[in-house]
């Protein structure tokens, strides 16, 4: 894609998005009774036009997901080729991955605790949300999910094409195939592994026309999806757990603007300006669809095309990323843990915070990019520190937008990861890095 088609593609994402958050809002302010509840020819509307286009956008990123993570990784992997290189590359990931997301729940802890958004809402507000929210429904969604060693041992699925077909797909398990089939191309010999590694490549190509076609829906698509959340809630939840909210998106904010910055410049030796400008279209992306496994494809593309990083490292890096590594979600369940908590008058000591920090972190690694995949994670944080799970409700309400933003910061961080592998792992054959800082040093 040229450069001038490519902008004007990305403003047409943003066009959307802000189109469709006012033109929601305004239908949500003019039509709203006085049960709460937007006019019924707003449901219709929601239902039978914006939510099936939404929908149909979704699926047609969704429906690429999974063989794209499979042959990326797996083609990432292969190409590679020295395992050393591999486990270095594959140990430096993970450690980025976890210490900037517990680096994100410190930042929303103390945020939480200076603040205490719980302390002041009224007994009668947190009685009205939960008529309002308490359903069947949510008290299913609020279940607590299992988490022990079998949480580890579920990571090598029994059957691949099983993992791929559960609903969320089980990433994690497809990850550890996709790995061992690229270890097991790098094995391969002759003629062999040429067929191999340019069936996986021609796989990932595939994938990325489809995204393509996808992505010409993206401006309409991000419209509906962000119509459909405005207009049926408006911005009147917002203003009661104002506070937490706040909390919530000041946290977010100051990771992705402050402490992402400066990975940005010193880690990855990149001017943080020219980062954020070529990344417009991946944050349009993940604020309209709520999920990183949706935004991959234009992460991919990005890192690629815009940040000049190596194929290998963009396929290894950040499909691992959109599974592992959540900046925002950590912050968020962190924040929403001690919120809740503060809410039904639990007091969490120092010992019981910390243990907050390290379940926020596995929860985040283990959450699915979808929207919300994060809830039944985080009502396993509550229950091991003694807040009923059945409180989120008090939160579902606000927690669409909350998602829109923390996946915008999981998929940032993501892109901060390949920036900074990129930097440190140059591969041989690769040129200078295009937005590298004159004279700067490629090897860390
Ligand atoms: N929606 C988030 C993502 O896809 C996951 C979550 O926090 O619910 O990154």
């Amino acid at each position: 894609m040229s450069d001038s088609s490519a902008s004007a593609s990305h403003a047409r994402i943003l066009y959307g998005l802000v189109l469709g958050a006012v033109v929601g809002s305004l239908v949500n302010a003019f039509t709203i009774g006085e049960t709460g509840t937007p006019a019924v020819w707003v449901g219709w509307l929601v239902r039978n036009i914006t939510q099936p286009i939404g929908d149909v956008f979704l699926r047609m990123l969704f429906m690429t997901v999974v063989p794209l993570v499979f042959a990326s990784l797996a083609v990432g992997v292969a190409q590679l080729g020295d395992l050393s290189q591999l486990g270095r590359m594959g140990a430096k990931t993970f450690a980025y991955f976890i210490l900037t997301m517990a680096c994100a729940v410190v930042i929303g802890l103390v945020l939480v605790n200076v603040v205490e958004p719980g302390k002041g809402l009224p007994a009668e507000t947190v009685a009205g949300l939960r008529a309002q929210f308490e359903t069947p429904a949510t008290a299913n969604k609020a279940k607590p999910a299992e988490f022990g060693i079998q949480t580890f041992v579920d990571i090598i699925p029994k059957n691949p094409l099983e993992a791929a077909t559960t609903n969320p797909p089980n990433m994690l398990g497809i990850i550890f195939f996709a790995l061992l089939i690229g270890i097991g191309v790098t094995r391969l010999s002759g003629q062999m592994h040429m067929v191999a590694l340019s069936g996986l490549a021609a796989l990932g190509e595939l994938m990325v026309f489809i995204i393509g076609l996808a992505m010409k829906l993206a401006p309409i698509g991000v419209f509906c999806l962000i119509f459909n959340t405005t207009s049926q809630f408006g911005f009147g939840l917002l203003v009661t757990l104002g506070q937490y909210v706040a909390v919530v998106l000041v946290g977010l904010a100051l990771q992705m603007f402050v402490v992402l910055p400066i990975l940005v410049r010193f880690l990855g030796g990149m001017n943080p300006w020219q980062f954020f400008s070529k990344t417009r279209a991946v944050m349009a992306t993940a604020f309209g669809t709520s999920s990183s496994n949706a935004t991959l494809p234009t992460s991919i593309r990005t890192a690629e095309q815009e940040l000049g990083v190596p194929a290998p490292i963009a396929g290894f890096v950040l499909p691992l990323g959109a599974t592992m590594n959540m900046n925002g979600t950590a912050l968020f369940e962190g924040v929403t843990a001690v919120f809740l908590a503060q809410v039904m008058g639990v007091d969490l000591t120092l010992g019981q915070q910390f243990i907050v920090v390290v379940l926020c972190v596995l929860t985040a690694v283990g959450a699915a990019g979808v929207p919300g995949g994060s809830i039944p994670l985080l009502a396993m944080v509550l229950a091991s520190v003694g807040v009923a799970p059945e409180s989120i409700f008090i939160i579902l309400g606000v927690d669409r937008i909350l998602d829109m933003c923390r996946t915008t910061l999981n998929v940032m961080g993501d892109l901060t990861a390949a920036v900074y592998i990129t930097r440190t792992e140059r591969m041989p054959e690769e040129p200078d890095h295009p937005l590298s800082e004159p004279g700067e040093p490629t090897e860390a």
